[in-house]
């Protein structure tokens, strides 16, 4: 199940290995560690130096859209539009899924370009 394994942060190929070193990918503020190779079948995420840049974009898109549906969610429950409180609701979210977006999207870049 390959949306599973993303969200479990395993190797693409083997579905065994992890590709970050950390266990806990969605809240952790400390800077990620990644595998170069997968410990368990030497698959190699890091196709070239630079090869995460692209990922930056699969974070800002993301976030976006994590922006847009927390408006959605939010907005019912004030009168104004654009209330001051759900911007400030907005930005805490996008603060606590930041984390998140960083490793998720490195994670989604490395399912995108596998076959390589
Ligand atoms: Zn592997």
């Amino acid at each position: 199940m390959m949306i599973k394994n993303i969200l479990t942060n395993k190797c693409p190929k083997c579905s065994k290995g992890k590709i970050f070193k950390e266990s806990n990918i969605y809240f952790n503020f400390n800077r990620p560690k990644m595998h170069e190779n997968c410990p368990n079948c030497g698959f190699k995420y890091q196709k070239e130096p630079g090869f995460f840049f692209g990922a930056m974009y699969v974070s800002y898109g993301l976030t976006v859209a994590q922006g847009i549906t927390t408006f959605l969610i939010a907005s019912p429950f004030f009168e104004e539009r654009f209330d001051l409180r759900i911007i400030a609701i907005i930005a805490l979210v996008l603060v606590l899924l930041s984390s998140f977006n960083m490793r998720i999207s490195r994670i989604l870049w490395i399912y995108f370009f596998k076959k390589l």
